[in-house]
């Protein structure tokens, strides 16, 4: 009861305080979103809004309240460069992808980069450093980093926590969204041994255009829903805000995407359909709770599981409903229609629990999953590939790819000495046929890494430095420098580059791979210079070019 009305006033405070705070616009035009909060990404939530810039870089971005600029980023991938703005009633601001960061700011990392001579940078600003009023331009809007298109990434962090909170309530005003959510299909997951829908074990997805003929089920099941939400004046979809379950009119299951912490990050792939996901590339939110599944804002009656025990309809509805209270409903019929439940047949299968520690032995093959790595039991079988000439087996540890909820230790014999260099070594994920580095160091034998999904791997070799190619070298003696930098084994490490003998500023960037001088204009025309790159991949496989201009 003490927690009911604890829980009561809390969402009272914080709806009161999205009406009382006033946050000014980022930009002076229009705000369309290409993202929302909450959305689900690859092993992530999308932890911001995603606002348009008119398809253009360089929009001045404007502080949208009083506070002092308390951190600066910049990173190969990610949001490239971000500054953090604190605020006095508790909340962090955060942009990301940006261009350029306000002058005093560009100059800090500046100077801190040459100092250090390193692109990469995070720094934490003092209060009286960098204060700034509501309206000030504290940064330019870009596509650095981890961005597809020229856009401003937005965030909303509580300074005390660091949770991400939908920063929507606050900028509802200004964003226009008469178009509820829509779904594509509903899902259906009969439990193994436990129940069954339509006479059969496996899952079964239904488009939401063909709801109106009642499914046939018995035993335990639970549902899930492919589902978008969209938004008026754009192409884009966009995360679902609030999704209830009904079953007649009791609540089954909720979701409120409207905060949430890094824990529950890594909870992404246990609320979603991860085989469906990884193999049909589609989104699933399940409506139920896997036994190791954390997520702080699901809400559930009986973790979300159904048992259908009597011969009778049972009525469903989903009610889809996004931030400005635009809602869709959609109504189903299950039929209660007793059958034999036959027990699950696990013969050739190996049993993997997920409250304790498990071990998967093969020869030449070890793999250790800790007790709150998997989200659920799990069924899984391993294939072994034998090809006498190769460096180790191959192992297929489950055909359907499982998510492991923290790094797993994983170690592989090695079987033929191809090169005798052991640190060339690393262990690879076999994809469609193609290696992609998994790390690992070698060690007596065996070559060492740990993995954060179930697949197929096995060893290879890196021997090869990363490529180097000089682009637009015409435009080089203007400062205008740059190279795509690419490894295709173990993945470029370092690099360093000097401008006649001293470090100089390049700036990596990990989508296009190109590595471009910061400051063209440090570079002194009408004299000789010579240009120094040095690159190293993880299995240490060193690089150096010259050239002069
Ligand atoms: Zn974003």
């Amino acid at each position: 009861m003490i927690y009911f009305i604890f829980s009561c006033l809390l969402a009272v405070s914080l709806e009161a305080q999205e009406q009382t705070i006033r946050f000014g616009s980022p930009f002076d035009f229009p705000l369309k979103l290409s993202a929302s909060f909450g959305e689900l990404r690859s092993g992530h939530l999308h932890g911001g809004l995603d606002i348009k810039t008119e398809g253009v870089v360089g929009k001045p971005i404007h502080c949208i309240a009083d506070g002092f600029i308390s951190r600066a980023t910049v990173s190969y991938g990610g949001f490239g460069q971000a500054v953090y703005v604190t605020h006095p009633n508790g909340l962090i601001s955060v942009y990301g992808h940006i261009q350029r960061f306000s002058p005093k700011v560009a100059k800090a990392i500046d100077d801190y980069q040459y100092e250090n001579e390193r692109f990469l940078a995070d720094l934490h600003f003092e209060p009286d450093q960098f204060p700034v009023k509501k309206g000030d331009i504290i940064a330019w809007s870009g596509n650095e980093g981890y961005s597809f298109g020229p856009h401003l990434h937005m965030e909303l962090h509580n300074s005390e926590t660091g949770e991400r909170i939908d920063p929507m309530p606050y900028f509802k005003d200004k964003i226009l969204d008469t178009t509820p959510p829509r779904a594509t299909a509903i899902y259906f997951y009969p439990q193994r041994g436990e129940g069954v829908v339509e006479g059969s074990f496996n899952t079964l997805s239904v488009p939401v255009t063909a709801l109106q003929k009642p499914l046939s089920a018995w035993g335990k099941i639970a549902l899930g829903i492919s589902a978008n939400d969209y938004m008026d004046g754009t192409h884009n979809n966009y995360g679902v805000k609030f999704v209830t379950l009904l079953l007649d009119t009791m609540k089954v299951y909720q979701s409120t995407v409207a905060a949430y912490t890094s824990l529950d990050n890594q909870m992404i792939n246990a609320w979603t359909d991860f085989h469906e996901q990884q193999v049909n590339n589609r989104w699933v939110m399940r409506s139920h709770r896997l036994p190791g599944n954390k997520l702080s804002f699901l809400e559930t009656k009986s973790d979300g599981y159904i048992t259908i025990d009597e011969e009778k309809d049972y009525k469903f509805t989903y009610i889809l409903q996004d931030g400005h209270g635009n809602k869709t409903s959609y109504r189903f019929t299950i039929h209660g229609t007793p059958c034999e439940i036959a027990p699950m047949n696990t013969q050739g299968y190996e049993l993997l629990s997920y409250d304790r520690m498990n071990l998967l032995l093969e020869p030449g093959m070890q793999l250790v999953i800790p007790k709150g790595a998997l989200f659920e039991d799990a069924v899984v079988q391993t294939k072994v590939w034998n090809d006498s000439a190769a460096i180790s087996h191959t192992y297929e540890l489950n055909k359907s790819p499982i998510s492991l909820n923290m790094g797993c230790p994983l170690m592989i014999g090695v079987r033929n000495y191809t090169v005798a260099d052991t640190t060339k070594y690393y262990i690879a994920r076999v994809v469609n046929g193609k290696l992609a580095s998994a790390g690992g160091k070698y060690e007596n034998g065996w070559v060492k890494t740990s993995i954060r999904e179930l697949g197929t791997y096995t060893v290879a070799i890196d021997t090869i430095p990363p490529k180097i190619t000089p682009r637009n070298q015409k435009q080089w003696s203007t400062g205008h420098i740059s190279f795509v930098v690419g490894d295709a084994g173990t993945g470029l490490k370092t690099y360093r580059v000097e401008l006649d003998g001293k470090f100089e500023l390049f700036g990596f960037n990990a989508k296009s791979a190109i590595l471009s001088m910061k400051h063209p204009e440090r570079l002194k025309k009408g004299v000789k210079h010579e240009l120094k790159i040095m690159v190293e991949d993880y299995a240490g496989n060193n690089k150096e070019e010259t050239y002069t201009l």
